[in-house]
């Protein structure tokens, strides 16, 4: 079974949190009928995703839902990708609300998970996942590509990324 991984964007694609543009990132306004959004994208992490593509399904887990498709995946030169939804954004006392919905979703599929809001609440129920936390102000860098292509070699095998948090 190919492992997936489970894309986050705004915070590992799109830094949110980061004070001006980072290096490497270009800033992008889209339209769509009366809304418009300001984000920051790397467009060496579509080189990136594109290469992990070999070994990963990859799979978008963002609370954009399809508009990532539409409006994200096409800027970094993403083919359309399957999309997790998220019928309910209920915050939840531990951890992430979308935990339920990626279980649902996963099955008993070997997976990594890359997100801002994900830490040790989603270790403890995803044991043998990779779960990947992202800092938003800075987002995606080498060592996070790093830690999944190493993971993907060896899944399951691959349990700490000692310093994260
Ligand atoms: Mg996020």
């Amino acid at each position: 079974m190919r492992p997936l991984l489970l894309l986050d964007f705004d915070g590992p694609l799109n830094p949110h949190r980061a004070e001006g543009v980072p290096p490497g990132y270009e800033r992008h306004e889209i339209t769509e009928g009366v809304k418009t959004w300001r984000i920051l994208l790397n467009p060496l992490h579509g080189v990136e995703l594109n290469a992990l593509a070999d070994s990963f399904d990859l799979v978008w887990a963002s609370s954009w839902e399809h508009g990532a498709n539409r409006l994200l995946g096409p800027l970094l030169g993403l083919p359309e990708l399957p999309t997790i939804l998220w019928p309910d954004r209920t915050p939840v006392r531990r951890g992430s609300w979308k935990a339920p919905y990626v279980a649902d979703w996963v099955g008993d599929r070997p997976f990594a998970w890359v997100d801002d809001e994900v830490g040790d609440v989603e270790r403890d129920r995803f044991p043998e996942a990779l779960i990947l936390p992202v800092d938003a102000r800075g987002g995606l860098t080498d060592r996070h590509f790093g830690v999944l292509r190493e993971w993907v070699r060896k899944p399951f095998a691959y349990k700490a990324f000692p310093g994260d948090s």
